[in-house]
């Protein structure tokens, strides 16, 4: 599938559920409303649209949310979509978690073909772990990311970037990441969502993060890449590698070749854009894939140039009133 800016499309994101057992300050509000059980696609349709993807070119998958291992019987989805590997169709398939189940899954994730998971964890510190998910419990997620490095899963680990909270923290975590074998990305606040608070408050830009961490460590470029939107540094004194995910201070549309599926069959063509795309109706309009297919190819055609998020105080309502949590992050 290649849109009109000539860009190849081969990674679907699919969020499988809005629901998440955590409430993160900066994703959600506490007193979230979720969607209607009805309106969300089973664990089958989930399946048929992406193997219709697959068979249209795709061959990265990763499946998140909310929190996708809350969604009951998602291991049967992992299950079923291995095949796609087996095939040699699909070359990764991968989850976004926040840990808190992964005690339970990473073995079966693990023999489902999964090779890699990334990791959401913004501070190691157990109080303020507790005041920005509200929900969660670190030792919790801690043993999960334990599970998952002893089941073999190559791990990442995500941390937004948040201003007057983990702001001075982020060596630590780095530190505490890459002495484990673990890559890190760091990510910079995007306007999705209403959120209880005012985000403009906690936004850190990643430009300044780096400037302050090249005062203590050497960051060396590398041209490596996940196939994601993070650029990667190589951090000589922790030999670890550091990813920066930039949508404010440094778009990186001009490489996308992602698109994004809701658990209502929603696809959306860009994070940041409202454009979207119905294939639940044609998927349930007929058996066979001609038609879903076809909305795909139309849905590609208009696959935006990029998002144009902007966070400072004259603009601090979201640049899309969706919240991550649904398109899926
Ligand atoms: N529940 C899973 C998790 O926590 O990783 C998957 C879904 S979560 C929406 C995916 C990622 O999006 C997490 O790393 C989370 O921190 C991040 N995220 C959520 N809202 C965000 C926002 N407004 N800006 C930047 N990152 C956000």
């Amino acid at each position: 599938m290649i849109d009109p800016f000539g860009r190849h499309v081969s990674y679907l994101r699919v969020s499988v559920t809005d629901r998440c057992d955590f409430r993160c300050t900066y994703c959600m509000p506490e007193q979230m409303s979720f969607l209607p059980k009805k309106d969300v696609l089973t664990l089958e349709e989930i399946d048929r649209l992406c193997s219709v993807f697959v068979a249209k070119g795709v061959n990265r998958l990763r499946i998140t949310g909310g929190e996708p291992l809350v969604r009951r019987g998602v291991m049967n989805l992992f299950r079923s979509l291995s095949r796609h590997l087996e095939s040699g169709a699909l070359e990764d398939l991968t989850l976004t978690t926040n840990g808190s189940q992964l005690a339970r899954f990473a073995g079966e994730l693990r023999q489902c073909g999964v090779r890699r998971v990334n990791i959401s964890l913004d501070t190691l510190d157990p109080e303020k772990f507790h005041s920005v998910t509200r929900w969660g419990n670190l030792a919790q997620v801690l043993g999960g990311i334990d599970a998952a490095r002893e089941a073999g899963l190559k791990v990442k680990i995500n941390v937004v970037a948040l201003r007057g909270i983990n702001e001075d923290e982020i060596p630590t975590l780095m530190d505490w990441a890459h002495s484990r074998g673990f890559d890190m990305t760091l990510i910079e606040t995007m306007p999705m969502g209403d959120i209880d608070g005012d985000r403009t408050e906690n936004y850190l830009p990643l430009s300044l993060v780096r400037a302050r961490l090249s005062e203590n460590y050497t960051l060396e470029p590398t041209s490596e890449r996940t196939g994601g939107p993070a650029r990667y540094v190589r951090v000589r004194e922790t030999g670890g590698k550091l990813g920066f995910i930039t949508p404010l201070t440094h778009n990186f549309c001009e490489s996308c070749n992602r698109v994004r599926l809701t658990c209502t069959g929603i696809l959306y063509m860009c994070l940041g854009q409202d454009d979207s795309a119905d294939l639940l109706t044609p998927l349930r309009a007929s058996p066979d894939d001609n038609d879903v297919s076809a909305a795909i190819d139309d849905a590609i055609a208009r696959k935006p140039k990029g998002h144009d998020f902007i966070i400072d105080r004259r603009h601090n309502r979201p640049a899309v009133a969706r919240p991550m949590s649904l398109t899926g992050g």
